[in-house]
């Protein structure tokens, strides 16, 4: 009888289902351990952390984490004035990301310098990424996605190429730069890029108790979008937004590639 079948069918269906745990167990190998204890944000522009994982890298400051945020250019175009002087213009975004640094516990901002709108991923840049990366030795780099479709500031784009280089191999292994090793600084390797405004994150931080801190930040970046009133809205509405995807109340996302092994 068809229904008779039908019902024997589904029963040993149920047992396979529930039985097979018991034949295949899940693999039991623990996770890795990895600690994070250092945390790196490598960003084009002053106000681009911010933007990006302020929420974030506060929370790892809170946890008591050592936390840097390198800056590569100097900020010098980033303003709608055409009459600004782009050293003037520098020198007020340095004070700008200094306080935002403030509002988030950083541990230190490290300022490269190098031209706004300028860079390339060339060795001369992937060095200076290379010599910060083991100079303080962090287990989490945060960066651009460069691989993001489409529109991306050429600067966003460089800077996340040429931290993937300089995280995979070049800091790692002691050949490249040499003069960095005869100078003391050891080879180091990245356990982990999270790489923000990716196009499928993986990755869902919870920023809820930190956002004040991040709106604080943003606000920092006067010459920016310090004066907007819109500011904290706007960004309110994207960490919901973010948040639904990873089932949080507010978020920041990202793409996380492992290295360690
Ligand atoms: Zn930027």
């Amino acid at each position: 009888m068809s229904g008779g079948s039908e019902v024997q069918d589904q029963t040993e269906e149920l047992e396979q289902q529930t039985q097979e745990p018991l034949r295949e167990p899940a693999p039991t190998a623990p996770p890795e351990e990895f600690t994070i204890e250092s945390v790196m944000a490598i960003v084009a522009h002053p106000d681009d952390a911010e933007f990006s994982s302020a929420g974030t890298l506060a929370k790892f400051a809170r946890e008591g984490k050592r936390v840097y945020i390198v800056v590569c250019t100097a900020g010098n175009k980033g303003t709608p004035d055409p009459d600004m002087q782009g050293e003037d213009l520098a020198a007020l975004r340095e004070r700008e990301q200094l306080g935002a640094s403030a509002e988030l516990g950083i541990t230190e901002t490290i300022f490269l310098r190098n031209p706004d709108g300028e860079l390339y991923p060339t060795l001369e840049f992937r060095k200076q990424l290379v010599e910060q990366i083991r100079r303080h030795r962090p287990d989490v780099v945060i960066t651009h996605d460069p691989w993001r479709p489409y529109a991306l500031h050429p600067d966003h784009r460089a800077v996340g190429i040429t931290v993937a280089d300089a995280v995979y191999p070049t800091a790692r292994d002691a050949i490249y730069f040499h003069d960095h090793y005869e100078a003391g600084l050891m080879p180091w390797k990245v356990g982990e890029i999270w790489f923000y405004g990716a196009e499928k994150p993986d990755h869902y931080v919870d920023i809820s108790e930190t956002f004040p801190l991040k709106i604080a930040a943003l606000k920092q970046h006067d010459s920016q979008v310090g004066r907007s009133t819109e500011l904290e809205a706007r960004m309110r509405e994207r960490a919901v937004e973010v948040g639904k995807e990873g089932n949080l109340p507010m978020a920041e996302a990202f793409k996380i590639v492992k290295l360690r092994r």
